[in-house]
């Protein structure tokens, strides 16, 4: 469990508590078109809200690098919030976040009113977690609550430097519940314990392959990155995904799992193409790729292996597709994968990003125990990394 001061350990009744949610939710034309997230955020807030806590939320939304950008503004998370809180959440529009509006308005809140900041990205020092916006911030609270746990992977000054600032530092429902699922799963798993890697590089998940073989009975790599597993093996991989300057690194990880007794699965067959085209004829190949093709979903006998791996898991943990979901044609493997998962008698999680949407989409999402909101946060935490928005809080 973890050891951090939460919001059943502290008073809020008449404070002003600066809430760090994640509203970084895809927006369409002003619309949201994904609402996890908000939903995600509300147990923490419906606690302080029923404590008679003054709350002032805040969030980043998108990449608007240091400067307003109205595309991405808060403002309609407010107006969705209101409506999902069934009470007002008023929006304080202020382009530098912490302006007159802000201030005049977190003045002005009562016991279990609710007040919405502008995108904290709005301001340069955010993603730098400067000293004077983490004081900004720090100025209209008593006390500061994290629940984001999308960005619990980044020291910014709305979720690390704020901290410093303020007299209490707490997390959230949301932030508790997802590293006891992740922490459990990892550091305490009813075994068989197996974990699914896929997605585009080997690059990006270098530290979490080397975490997860000290940890799992069985690891299953597909999508993208299974490619330079292949070619490590002396397989051609035509022109699928490949990073060669990684082959070492994966024949590495081939042997490290042979030695520690871990059962490591890679393709032993292909979705390939001749053009990166969800309209482009497709075959399955076994065995080596042909020169002017390339890999772009697992095909049927591996869907067939991987999901007999799983048969008696008792603990799952998956992070990134098995091909190029987003195009019909390559989305089989990925969705044969999610099929298995729903069908287990285990703890499954669900490890952000991709293989969340994926999930969701195909509308296995109430099958699965857990569906993380963070992607990167939760496969820094794979990594075995500790997580600076965590760290930050008071410890209980
Ligand atoms: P990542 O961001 O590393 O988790 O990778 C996710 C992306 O990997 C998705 O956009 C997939 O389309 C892509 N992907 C998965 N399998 C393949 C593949 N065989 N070839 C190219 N891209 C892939």
């Amino acid at each position: 469990m973890l050891n951090k001061k939460s919001v059943d350990d502290i008073q809020v009744k008449g404070k002003r508590v600066l809430v760090r949610c994640d509203f970084n939710v895809p927006l369409q034309d002003g619309k949201i078109t994904d609402e996890v997230r908000l939903v995600a955020a509300l147990p923490t807030l419906k606690k302080l809200i029923s404590e008679g806590g003054r709350l002032i939320l805040c969030s980043h939304l998108g990449k608007p690098k240091g400067e307003p950008v109205p595309s991405l503004s808060l403002a309609p998370v407010a107006v969705r919030l209101s409506e999902l809180l069934e009470q007002e959440v008023k929006f304080a529009a202020d382009d530098n976040v912490v302006g007159p509006n802000a201030k005049a308005a977190a003045e002005a809140l009562k016991d279990g009113e609710v007040m919405l900041l502008e995108n904290t990205r709005y301001r340069k020092e955010e993603t730098k977690n400067g000293e004077e916006f983490s004081k900004d911030l720090a100025s209209l609270a008593d006390i500061f609550v994290d629940d984001a746990f999308g960005t619990a992977h980044r020291a910014h000054c709305s979720n690390v430097g704020v901290t410093k600032f303020t007299k209490e530092n707490a997390v959230g429902y949301l932030m508790q519940k997802e590293i006891d699922f992740l922490g459990n799963a990892v550091n305490n798993p009813a075994r068989p314990f197996v974990a699914i890697l896929g997605g585009s590089k080997v690059s990006s998940k270098i530290s979490v392959i080397n975490n997860l073989l000290d940890k799992v009975d069985t690891l299953i790599i597909g999508g993208g990155m299974a490619y330079t597993f292949m070619k490590a093996q002396g397989k051609e991989i035509g022109t699928s995904l490949l990073e060669a300057d990684y082959l070492d690194y994966a024949k590495e990880m081939m042997e490290k799992a042979e030695k520690q007794g871990v059962k490591l699965l890679i393709p032993v067959d292909t979705v390939v193409a001749k053009e990166f085209n969800n309209d482009a004829p497709t075959r399955i190949a076994e065995g080596d790729i042909q020169p002017d093709e390339m890999g772009l979903d697992i095909g049927p006998k591996t869907r067939a292996l991987f999901a007999e791996a799983l048969q008696d898991a008792k603990t799952v943990v998956w992070n990134g597709p098995m091909g190029v979901f987003e195009m019909s044609n390559f989305a089989g493997g990925t969705i044969a994968v999610a099929q298995a998962l729903a069908e287990l008698d285990a703890t499954t999680i669900i490890g952000g990003g991709d293989s969340a949407a994926a999930v969701n989409q195909l509308g296995f999402g109430d099958k699965m125990t857990h569906i993380s909101t963070g992607g990167g946060a939760s496969l820094e935490f794979l990594e075995g990394k500790e997580l600076p928005g965590v760290a930050a809080a008071d410890d209980k």
